[in-house]
């Protein structure tokens, strides 16, 4: 072994780190942002269609009156924080379960694993 056995390889971006340094899956908290932040962009912009396309509903088919505006603000609400938080887990699982999250490159050139 050419490493410390103390050093293991990042799963997505193949780089050394400490043990310690690497969460349960085997990434590095570099490629653990990066995740995150792919994630929070894909959220907001799923959450927002689906807001528009409630609100969309809501004002062609619904006709909400004045008096339950509140809710159906609320409505819109939460189903901006409910899309949202389901699409930040399907966007995460998807680049964990790919291995790889896009904007990391691999820098080390073995082919093979
Ligand atoms: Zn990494």
């Amino acid at each position: 072994m050419r490493f410390g056995a103390s050093e293991i390889r990042c799963r997505s971006c193949q780089q050394l780190y400490p043990g310690g340094d690497l969460d349960r899956y085997l990434w590095c908290p570099a490629c653990r942002n990066e995740v995150r932040r792919h994630g929070i962009a894909w959220a907001r912009g799923i959450g927002i269609v689906a807001c528009a396309g409630l609100a969309t509903y809501l004002l062609l088919r619904v006709h909400p009156s004045r008096s339950y505006l509140p809710f159906y603000l609320i409505m819109l609400a939460m189903t901006y924080l409910l899309i949202s938080r389901i699409a930040m887990a399907v966007v995460q699982g998807y680049y964990r379960a790919r291995g790889r999250v896009v904007g990391v490159e691999s820098r080390d050139e073995e082919s093979g694993s």
